[in-house]
């Protein structure tokens, strides 16, 4: 399967890690939106939101249950955004599941 983002976990391309374990990895945004702007993905192949069911749905939980642990290193105390696009409207544009963490500045209110 041609997946920038498997490619990546494979370490076929490199990435700027900040987190890593068995079922996950976490790495910064090549084109960062906010002063921190770090990426978590799962290690299997899920294509977006749309694509998380009952038998995948475990590492789901896993990403979330990590998340505030990369916050914490990354130094967001004052809080952050997280955001997944899903599909064309929503400009998803790597089709494997993500999820963004943003912040390290005061943001918009506006979500879209
Ligand atoms: P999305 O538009 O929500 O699908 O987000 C995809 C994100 O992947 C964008 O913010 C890109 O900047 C980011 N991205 C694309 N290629 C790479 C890469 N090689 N390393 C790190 N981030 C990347």
């Amino acid at each position: 399967m041609d997946c920038l983002f498997c490619a990546i976990i494979n370490g076929d391309i490199p990435s700027n890690k900040v987190y890593e374990d068995d079922k996950i990895l976490a790495f910064r945004d090549i084109n960062p939106q906010a002063p921190v702007h770090v990426l978590v993905i799962p290690k299997t192949h899920i294509p977006s939101v749309d694509g998380i069911n009952e038998e995948n749905s475990s590492v789901i939980a896993h990403i979330f249950e990590t998340i505030p642990k990369i916050a914490k290193s990354e130094g967001l105390t004052s809080g952050y955004r997280v955001v997944s696009n899903c599909g064309d409207h929503a400009c998803q544009s790597v089709k494997h599941l993500h999820f963004h963490i943003l912040g390290g500045s005061q943001m918009l209110d506006r979500m879209a």
